[in-house]
């Protein structure tokens, strides 16, 4: 069952670690089977199907957008959003503060890295990142705010080369902090971890487990 998954999750998080439970491709209901369970932070990664169900589910929920996100889509979550994770571009960044302004919110904010091998997935690379935090044009915007970093490993059973990754994270992370964010308690955020890597993303110092499958079951596409 949902509930039972959810809490074996619950129960293995390390201390200050948090999960967000991602709910895609699932029904209002499974969220719901979570939320009685006091389940309050889903993540989800199309702009459609995070719009039906946040019309129709309680209101106290915290959304996490996790997947890449058009820059055209962000006006329709911009009104409820909590927090972007996969920021991947300046451009982005740009739109999602635009949007918050207009909405008169700050919205949260995580720079995805680009750490994995696969050539597919989005991201900053650690070089973007660093001159992107460089350039400094985030400093001046006021309705976002970069919580973190948020990146995924490597779709493989290589369990150094995962853990490999997820330090390199980790480092970064630290980096960033120090140069960039050292007064901003804000910038707190590791987001690393899905069903199949989270407990090797908990020793390497994730904030965030990103947990769908483990806990919903096979997503239906
Ligand atoms: C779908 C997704 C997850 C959850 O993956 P599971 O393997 O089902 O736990 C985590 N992070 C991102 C960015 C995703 O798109």
């Amino acid at each position: 069952m949902i509930k039972d998954r959810l809490h074996n999750v619950l129960d293995s998080l390390t201390p200050g670690c948090r999960l967000v439970a991602v709910s895609k491709y699932h029904p209002a209901e499974a969220i719901l089977a979570c939320y009685e369970e006091g389940q309050r932070v889903f993540g989800e990664s199309h702009e459609q199907e995070i719009r039906r169900k946040h019309e129709i589910l309680p209101k106290d929920i915290e959304w996490h957008f996790i997947g890449h996100l058009q820059t055209n889509k962000v006006k329709y979550i911009a009104p409820y959003i909590d927090m972007v994770e996969a920021c991947d571009s300046a451009k982005l960044l740009r739109e999602i503060e635009k949007q918050a302004a207009k909405n008169n919110r700050v919205i949260k904010v995580l720079l995805e890295l680009h750490i994995a091998q696969e050539a597919s997935k989005y991201g900053f690379s650690i070089e973007d990142c660093r001159q992107f935090l460089a350039d400094g044009e985030w400093r001046s915007m006021e309705h976002v705010q970069i919580c973190g970093l948020m990146m995924m490993a490597s779709n493989t059973n290589d369990e150094a080369q995962i853990r490999a990754e997820f330090n390199t994270a980790a480092e970064f992370f630290d980096e960033v902090k120090n140069d960039y964010f050292a007064d901003d308690e804000n910038f707190s955020e590791r987001s690393w971890g899905m069903s199949s890597d989270f407990k090797i993303a908990m020793q390497c110092r994730s904030t965030m487990v990103r947990i769908g499958t483990y806990i919903f079951g096979e997503r239906q596409y």
